[in-house]
């Protein structure tokens, strides 16, 4: 199996000014395609060849392998995660499954964005529904990804430098600030209704 990059769900300025789009356009088309050219490289004729890549992600250990299809995964996650005049506040049954577990939509925020902003090096920031059907925030160093630890990853904050270094340098906490003005709800809520069955 081949695998391809998905095309970016928007322009590349369209998450402007939130995320620019040079960073978008480097994000995307260098980063995010150095991973799926470097997967299609490592694959042929191993085990993984013709798996997808939730169930390389889940088969494969720590190594080269396991880091690219990761980051593929994660990466169009991140972008189907995002939209152009995002933001704002979830709907009402999803909001409900936030209140229930965080208290409010503000405590939430905080927890994902401590989650983001003290993650150590590279990594990704996630809102995730665990086994028991409840919903969490959790972080992963690297390439690492949820469904490693069984969880259902729901959204996404990428903090590997290269996802806000151009704009905001070493301020990674105005990046993740600017970050919830482009979340598309409907998309979580979305993932978060699949995931129940
Ligand atoms: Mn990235």
């Amino acid at each position: 199996m081949v695998h391809q990059l998905p095309k970016l769900p928007y322009a590349q300025d369209a998450l402007e000014p939130h995320i620019d789009a040079t960073t978008v356009g480097i994000h995307y088309g260098k980063h995010h395609q150095a991973y799926v050219d470097n997967l299609n490289k490592l694959i042929p004729n191993t085990e993984f060849a013709e798996l997808s890549l939730d169930k390389i992600i889940v088969k494969a250990q720590p190594g080269p392998i396991f880091n690219n299809a990761a980051q593929v995964w994660n990466h169009t996650f991140y972008w189907e995660g995002l939209k152009p005049k995002g933001g704002g506040k979830p709907g009402t049954e999803l909001a409900a499954a936030l209140d229930k577990v965080f208290g409010s939509f503000t405590n939430f925020q905080q927890q994902f964005t401590q989650a983001a902003v003290t993650q150590f090096g590279s990594g990704w920031a996630w809102l995730v529904k665990k086994k028991d059907g409840t919903l969490g925030v959790v972080q992963t160093g690297n390439a690492g990804n949820p469904l490693t630890t069984g969880d259902v990853p729901l959204l996404t904050c990428d903090v590997w430098e290269h996802a806000y270094y151009l704009k905001y340098q070493n301020r990674r906490a105005e990046y993740v600030a600017a970050w919830w003005n482009v979340v598309n709800w409907d998309a979580v809520a979305a993932r978060c209704a699949k995931a129940k069955k």
